[in-house]
């Protein structure tokens, strides 16, 4: 007889994980099946280590800077090997903290690889073998892993992906990062501000091409005035080896080029890890690789959900927690307390990055009338204090009914400001709702009530 449990859950990163601990929550007996480590990508190879690695090079940044704050700290250097520590640790602190909450929950913590059966039914194989267990719900959350492009040379060892090179001791002489994306734009400030030489290949026209147009251009400035050299529209066609050095070859403006550099990353998406996860007779509906699921998030496989970077939509991991959370509310027949579909993605870059909702283009592209309020963050008072002015905040809102249905930021702690913003659109507020809360001073968040004010009349410190 196999175990039965109410809810199996595949997969411990920050879907599966948040969706376990939830359904435990809600009384169910459950089970989290996990090959690697709890966490998933988000905690070992993706969010908690770049952005350890972004807060080390930022605080380096700010050393060898503080002399405009009246303090002197010279020959400020760095131990890239003390660094990589201190990510490995902040990982493992995480890891093990998801691990007490599955023990503290009452959730099994099933090592091994997970195959879904027929009739709702898992196998796991482990080193010591292999059991088959059985539950009335099963969430399927295995994740994603790096997509790596059809071209020639891929394979070579210089080649590597977000994985490998989070595995690097040393930083790179040189470094081309294939591909413009959240994950392109992170490395390259980490590793341009530790001394690398990056040089970035985006096919499309644009870096951040998700991004708002005024972000996507600012960014490339700054990023340039950083010492990083950037190539919009730039088509790899293959790497290839000479000597120690890696040659990526790309079409732009129609001629051949080529960048030189010690190491390539290819960093161009991420595709879902569905290696060994169904068996033959029990493979849900699936599309280019995707699972394919409803608006519960169930798959073609009634009882069976999916969630997470294994289906389309953003591969985010609060995206990924949302949706673990709506299902397991949704089995408990409760009502479901987050709004899956408005998802704030964010660019931990200096300046960070953050939106929500739609841009005035897309508004335009939508035929939504909108108006549009911005406030530059140089007449902001936190933002002169920590000479952090650079940046702005838009606000996009329906012109007639003032609902708030977009905002992008570019600005210090723009990547925490957002939650404003994501509370307005999900819960449809207005321009005069936002602004009724007061905001302290001085803050960052200042800026918002101005960027509000601006569609109520006009900001306050602007002329
Ligand atoms: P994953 O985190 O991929 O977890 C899936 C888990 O399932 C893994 O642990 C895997 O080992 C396990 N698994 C797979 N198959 C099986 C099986 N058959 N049996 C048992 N276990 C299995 N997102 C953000 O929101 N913010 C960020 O700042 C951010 N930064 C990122 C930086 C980088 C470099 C990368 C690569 C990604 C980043 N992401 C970020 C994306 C984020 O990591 C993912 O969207 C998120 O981890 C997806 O969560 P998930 O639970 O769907 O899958």
């Amino acid at each position: 007889m196999s175990e039965k449990y109410d809810v199996i859950v595949i997969g411990a990163g920050p879907g599966g994980y948040v969706a376990a601990i939830k359904a435990a929550k809600l009384g169910f007996k459950t089970a989290v099946i996990e090959a690697r480590e709890a966490g998933g990508t988000c905690l070992n190879r993706g969010c908690i280590p770049a952005k350890a690695m972004i807060h080390a090079a930022e605080v380096y940044r700010s050393a060898k800077e503080c002399e405009r704050f009246g303090i002197h700290a010279e020959n400020v250097t760095f131990d890239f090997e003390k660094i990589f520590e201190y990510k490995e640790e902040t990982t493992k602190q995480l890891v093990q903290g998801v691990e007490g909450l599955f023990k503290g929950n009452g959730v099994d913590q099933i090592a091994g690889k997970g195959t879904l059966l027929p009739d709702k039914k898992v196998k796991v194989v482990s080193e010591s073998g292999e059991q088959v267990l059985e539950a009335e719900h099963i969430i399927l959350a295995a994740g994603s892993k790096p997509l790596i492009l059809p071209i020639p040379g891929m394979d070579l060892p210089g080649v590597l992906t977000s994985d490998e090179l989070f595995r690097m001791k040393s930083v790179p002489e040189s470094l081309t990062i294939i591909g413009g994306g959240v994950i392109s734009v992170e490395f390259a400030t980490v590793y341009a501000e530790l001394g690398c030489k990056v040089t970035i290949l985006e096919a499309l026209p644009r870096i951040l091409p998700n991004m708002d147009k005024e972000i996507s251009q600012n960014l490339k400035l700054i990023l340039k005035k950083r010492g990083i050299d950037i190539h919009t529209a730039a088509a790899v066609q293959g790497v290839e080896a000479d000597g120690d050095q890696y040659i990526c070859k790309y079409v732009e403006k129609e001629k051949e080029q080529s960048a030189a550099s010690q190491y390539v990353l290819c960093a161009v998406g991420r595709c879902p890890n569905t290696d060994g996860l169904f068996a033959e007779d029990a493979t849900p509906e699936m599309n280019r690789g995707r699972v394919v699921v409803d608006e519960k998030f169930e798959t073609s496989i009634p009882g069976v959900y999916a969630i997470g970077d294994l289906i389309f939509g953003a591969q985010l991991a609060h995206a990924a927690s949302a949706q673990g959370i709506q299902v397991a509310e949704q089995l408990a027949g409760k009502e479901v307390s987050v709004d899956v579909n408005v998802v704030p993605g964010c660019v931990y870059t200096d300046p960070e990055i953050a939106s929500v909702g739609i841009t005035e283009d897309e508004a335009k592209e939508k035929g939504i009338a909108v108006k549009v309020g911005k406030f530059i963050m140089s007449a902001n008072g936190k933002s002169l204090i920590t000479k952090e002015e650079r940046g702005f905040i838009k606000i996009v809102a329906e012109e007639e009914s003032g609902v708030i249905v977009g905002a992008q930021m570019m600005c210090a702690r723009a990547t925490d400001m957002i939650g404003e913003f994501v509370t307005a659109v999900a819960n449809n507020m207005t321009v005069s709702q936002l602004l009724k809360g007061m905001r302290a001073h001085p803050t960052y968040n200042e800026g918002i009530g101005e960027a509000l004010e601006e569609l109520e009349g006009g900001a306050i410190h602007v002329m």
